[in-house]
């Protein structure tokens, strides 16, 4: 089971440049260690200024209602203890039976306590027997009236603590709204006598404000632990904050940890219409059942935050924000000049087209996506048949403008995914991402179409056609080394069988490379064991048929007596340079046996044949002298073919030139097979065309075997040049190459080759006859 996102990371990898300078490489990871590195610090040190910040908000808040809760419980702890006397001192004056007694006496002890709206005597029944705050004579309110009323001040009757502190009201005496804070005089038994009640209005509480160094918009208050609020400053609608328990942030955090006795809450306020966030602290008073709290707007830390690390963070930010954009902004330009510098170095500067090592670089990065993606990929190599010929004839403008052609001419057969290089002189590669082998030979099978109309280039007409070897991953191949190694082999095969073909690689193919270069192991042994043998076939005089000459053919003689044909190892030998040394020893050992047929008494023309490997030899010249002064009087013809002359038509000229001076004839072998400028072969110094086998072959048959007969025929006449017919197999054949006036003839009807001691048999039977 193939991942597809393998696939997408194959892709995404592919399409990464992959050769980037060391020093793009670098800024590109200082950048992105910079931004990241950037950001994580703001991230670190935003987090931690504000941790730090929201901290010291909650100390600070916790802090002050400590304070509050403190001054709370000092100022009621004070109040509270200095009711107990002047309960005392107001009974003795007998508030029960005169209670205007008490008026001045209260009005004095009001003057200790600014915070003391008004004060009052109350019996434990509910009725009151005084209050400050109503003249003499006044009615004043009898409890008796309110039951709700009544039971809460009784329940105060019974709490046997020095004071109480009750939940605030509405005082209908004071006209305000207040909290009711008692101490209860007893008899010896304790049994209550009067109720002393001092009202603390609500708005009193300002003097703490005044006193606290809060924050602007700061709540502070008192909570009672029955959920209602005992005092609370600043309060906009006093009915509706003292008169019901809510359930707020500040009692939820209470309730959540009832053990704890200080603490911090936050949330939406409920008096503020829930819509603003709040942070606050609360400290439980040590003899009460209240809490003392404090709360700011929770924009008040962010406030506070800002306006202490916002500059700082700030200019970090712009900071990395520059240095990060100018870091960018070098590596771009860093990495475009790379690719362009890559650009060049990776293009054929001819064709435009990737060069080898980008092709190998390319493939590799294909083969790594049709790996992940579980697909084929087909890798072509094609080389261009005869290309050399055509640039050594033509020139090499003509050459290059060939291949330019040729490019277009590959592309025009390929898909857009289809990857073309040129992968050297001639030599292209490509490659075929999907392809298998099917694809690979439909594709293959069109380019060869493309080149089937011949190529105009700069004025000439040109036949060209490639060669192709095909090698598909993964069957024949894992790695680019291996798949164009025997795309490769491949094409080499195809030529092998024949231009303008294609081959698939197979194993074989393989087998039979080492074949070959087993082979050139063996020659070179067999050069050293000396197992060549030349044999001469006699050449005839066709007006006489006397035999004129001798073709000197080089055979060899395997240990065991086989013998291997020369068709098959002369082209290793010139691929191997091993034709060197053994045309070499051919040309010596033939002229040496012209010298001694020559002792015979036999005037015999020797004909050689020279590879055109042989012939580009510089020391040529210097071979063909030694050779004929071993074989001193030898009359020598080399035969050399038309596509070996044509090669270098000026050094042709030139080498000829010289051999002829030297006494050598030369033979054009093999003519008509190849393409000649008739303008070269009127001065190619030759004297002789030996006509090809495969023209004499169609005599009598075809009927333009026998017009392409006479007219080398007749062009050889109008040059000055003899003919000679190759591989007359019939008398037939030998009467028409005598009726068309070709003045030479060689072939198995007149002799297959022979050994030197059988040749000279065949010269006594012709001599006979
Ligand atoms: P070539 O130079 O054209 O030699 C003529 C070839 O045609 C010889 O084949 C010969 O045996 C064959 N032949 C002659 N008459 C007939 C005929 O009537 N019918 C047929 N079917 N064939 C005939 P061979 O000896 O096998 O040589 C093949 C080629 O190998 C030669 O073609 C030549 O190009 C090359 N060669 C042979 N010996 C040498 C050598 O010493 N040096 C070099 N460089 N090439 C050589
Ligand atoms: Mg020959
Ligand atoms: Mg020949």
């Amino acid at each position: 089971m193939r991942h597809p996102w393998r696939a997408a990371l194959a892709l995404v990898r592919s399409a990464k440049l992959s050769a980037v300078s060391p020093f793009s490489r670098l800024l590109r990871i200082t950048i992105a260690v910079m931004a990241l590195g950037g950001v994580a610090a703001l991230l670190v040190y935003g987090t931690y200024t504000w941790q730090r910040e929201k901290n010291e908000t909650h100390t600070n808040l916790g802090i002050l209602s400590g304070f509050l809760a403190t001054a709370t419980q000092s100022w009621f702890d004070n109040l509270g203890n200095n009711l107990e006397p002047l309960g005392l001192l107001l009974d003795q004056r007998g508030v029960l039976t005169q209670p205007e007694t008490a008026r001045p006496i209260l009005k004095q002890f009001m003057a200790r306590y600014p915070e003391i709206g008004a004060m009052a005597v109350v019996t434990p029944q509910g009725a009151t027997l005084i209050n400050t705050a109503a003249a003499p004579g006044e009615p004043l309110p009898d409890f008796r009236a309110d039951p709700a009323f009544l039971a809460k001040f009784q329940a105060a009757l019974a709490d046997p603590a020095l004071y109480t502190v009750g939940p605030p009201e509405y005082g209908k005496v004071i006209k305000q709204w207040r909290f009711p804070f008692r101490h209860v005089v007893r008899d010896t038994r304790g049994a209550p006598r009067f109720v002393l009640q001092a009202a603390i209005p609500l708005e009193s509480g300002r003097t703490f404000l005044q006193r606290l160094p809060l924050p602007a918009h700061s709540f502070i208050g008192l909570l009672r632990e029955d959920g209602y609020q005992q005092a609370r400053w600043p309060v906009s609608d006093p009915a509706a904050i003292y008169s019901q328990p809510l359930r707020g942030p500040l009692q939820q955090a209470i309730d959540a940890n009832p053990q704890q006795r200080a603490g911090v809450f936050a949330g939406k306020s409920l008096w503020t219409g829930g819509n603003s966030e709040r942070v606050g602290a609360y400290t439980q008073l040590s003899t009460n059942a209240l809490y003392a709290y404090v709360s700011v707007p929770a924009a008040h830390v962010w406030d506070r935050w800002w306006l202490q690390n916002g500059p700082v963070l700030a200019m970090f930010a712009v900071f990395i924000v520059v240095s990060v954009a100018l870091a960018w902004r070098v590596a771009m330009r860093e990495r475009s000049h790379s690719r362009e510098l890559l650009d060049l170095a990776r293009r054929d500067s001819l064709t435009g087209l990737p060069n080898r090592a980008a092709a190998k670089e390319i493939l590799d990065r294909l083969l790594g996506v049709a790996d992940s993606a579980g697909q084929p990929l087909a890798v072509l190599f094609l080389d261009l048949d005869r290309f050399k010929d055509i640039n050594d004839t033509l020139g090499h403008d003509v050459g290059d403008a060939l291949l330019t052609a040729s490019t277009a001419q590959i592309r025009s057969a390929l898909r857009g995914a289809d990857v073309l290089a040129r992968f050297g002189g001639d030599e292209f590669l490509i490659l075929l991402p999907g392809a298998d082998r099917v694809g690979a030979t439909i594709t293959t099978q069109r380019i060869l179409a493309a080149f089937q109309a011949p190529l105009s280039v700069r004025g000439h007409t040109l036949a060209v056609t490639p060669s192709v070897g095909i090698a598909v991953y993964p069957k024949h191949g894992h790695d680019a080394e291996t798949l164009v190694r025997h795309a490769d082999t491949a094409m080499y095969e195809a030529k092998r069988q024949g231009r303008n073909a294609y081959m698939m690689y197979a194993e074989q193919l393989g087998e039979r490379l080492n074949a070959r270069t087993g082979l050139e192991r063996e020659l070179r042994e067999a050069l050293q064991r000396e197992e060549f043998r030349l044999v001469y076939q006699p050449i005839i005089d066709v007006a006489s048929q006397r035999i004129v000459g001798a073709e000197a053919l080089v055979r060899w003689v395997r240990p065991d007596g086989s013998l291997r044909s020369p068709a098959e190892f002369i082209p290793v030998a010139e691929e191997s340079g091993l034709i060197l040394p053994l045309g070499e020893w051919v040309l010596h050992t033939a002229c040496v046996q012209a010298r001694a047929w020559r002792q015979q008494g036999h005037d015999l023309w020797m004909a050689v044949n020279l590879s055109a490997r042989q012939f580009q030899d510089p020391l040529l010249l210097p071979k063909v002298e030694a050779a004929l002064s071993h074989g001193a009087g030898c009359r020598l013809e080399l035969e050399v073919t038309e596509s070996a002359a044509m090669r270098d038509p000026q050094a042709s000229i030139a080498l000829l030139s010289q051999l002829r001076a030297r006494g050598v004839r030369i033979a054009l072998d093999d003519f008509g097979t190849g393409y000649s400028s008739l303008g070269y072969l009127k001065r190619i110094p030759s004297h002789k065309i030996k006509i090809d086998r495969s023209f004499i072959d169609g005599l009598n048959r075809e009927p333009d075997a026998t017009a392409i007969v006479h007219t080398i025929v007749a062009l050889a006449n109008a040059l000055g040049l003899e003919t000679l017919a190759e591989g007359i197999e019939t008398e037939a054949q030998f009467h028409a190459i005598r009726a068309l006036g070709c003045h030479q003839a060689q072939g198995y009807w007149i002799s297959r080759p022979v050994p030197a001691a059988d040749f000279v048999r065949l010269l006594a039977e012709r001599a006979a006859a």
